[in-house]
């Protein structure tokens, strides 16, 4: 009897381990589900809001990257060979690392030309368009127009709006659920817009300066002003002499606020504020800047609250 159950104990271990084999030898994700693959954590927020449980949404940038300089890992090509949809920003936000990545990839799926690449910008409105050739030997690097757009709501529901079509196309089976997510984002995405007006309505026509050109789209839904930026050009570092006019500028203007992505150096923004008396306010320009900032609709929560409390005490 005891050699009868140590046979099974035994059997049943070697089952276990023949079924743990199986699963690793399995897709981790269930093939049922689209994979989408998304340039950025913005654009996977909004993809996950649309796509709910009939899709899986991996981000190759992090939230606290710029999203103009991502360094390449092989991981990532890994990530696009599985791809049923590549979502990107456009506007050649990216186009410093991921072209070479989906060439490399092989993907047919997600090329620029197939059913399964998904350009964001076309759907949002876009700000800061040159009118002029802009100069490339000058290194700016929102020759387009401005590729920050997702930091106005109304774009972030445009984009989950073209997204839905998209997922309707890919997963046609889906396109009710996808049509349900997308009414319900809007629902909370517009309470939340009031709300936001609400709180930043006392500051309405306020200057700031920010350090990179990201938020054209949010000042112009908030209502503020930039009056310069601490980059003399969009990726251009700032030079000593830009340095001087940007503290002449904010103690001619007053201007008590700079606005720094997660990602720069603070060594030149707080040497300006103690020059002119002015706060560095960290603000991020994308989910998953820090732990606060799961989702799209927290992403501004958390901007607006830094920003009211960074104006009543800048009085
Ligand atoms: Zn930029």
């Amino acid at each position: 009897m005891a050699y009868a159950k140590d046979l099974w104990m035994r059997s049943r271990t070697i089952l276990g381990a023949c079924l743990l084999a199986l699963a690793a030898s399995l897709p981790a994700r269930p093939a049922d589900k689209l994979n989408v693959v998304t340039a950025t954590t913005d654009l996977a927020a909004l993809a996950t809001e649309v796509g709910g449980d009939r899709v899986t949404v991996t981000s190759i940038a992090k939230g606290y990257q710029d999203p103009h300089f991502v360094e390449a890992k092989p991981s990532f090509l890994l990530t696009l060979k599985k791809a049923d949809l590549l979502v990107v920003v456009g506007l050649e936000l990216e186009i410093g690392w991921l072209p070479p990545l989906i060439t490399q990839s092989g993907n047919p799926r997600i090329q620029p030309a197939a059913q399964g690449y998904f350009d964001a910008s076309q759907f949002a409105e876009i700000l800061e368009i040159p009118t002029a050739q802009v100069n490339r030997a000058m290194g700016d690097v929102h020759p387009m127009g401005n590729p920050h757009y997702w930091l106005d709501p109304q774009n972030g529901l445009r984009v989950a709006a073209g997204l839905a079509k998209k997922f309707s196309q890919l997963d046609a089976g889906g396109s009710a659920y996808f049509q349900q997510r997308l009414d319900d984002f809007k629902r909370r995405l517009t309470a939340a817009s009031q709300r936001w007006d609400e709180q930043m309505k006392p500051f309405r026509g306020r200057k700031v300066i920010t350090y990179h050109r990201s938020w054209p789209n949010f000042v112009k839904r908030f209502g503020l002003q930039v009056a310069e930026y601490v980059e003399p050009r969009p990726g251009i570092p700032p030079s000593p002499a830009h340095v001087v006019e940007l503290i002449a500028l904010m103690k001619r203007e007053n201007i008590k606020l700079i606005l720094v992505e997660p990602y720069f150096d603070l060594k030149t923004p707080q040497s300006v504020a103690r020059a002119t008396g002015a706060q560095v306010v960290v603000l991020l320009p994308s989910v998953g800047g820090d732990k606060n900032v799961p989702d799209y609709i927290s992403l501004f929560d958390q901007d607006v609250k830094l920003l009211v409390q960074a104006f009543q005490q800048a009085k």
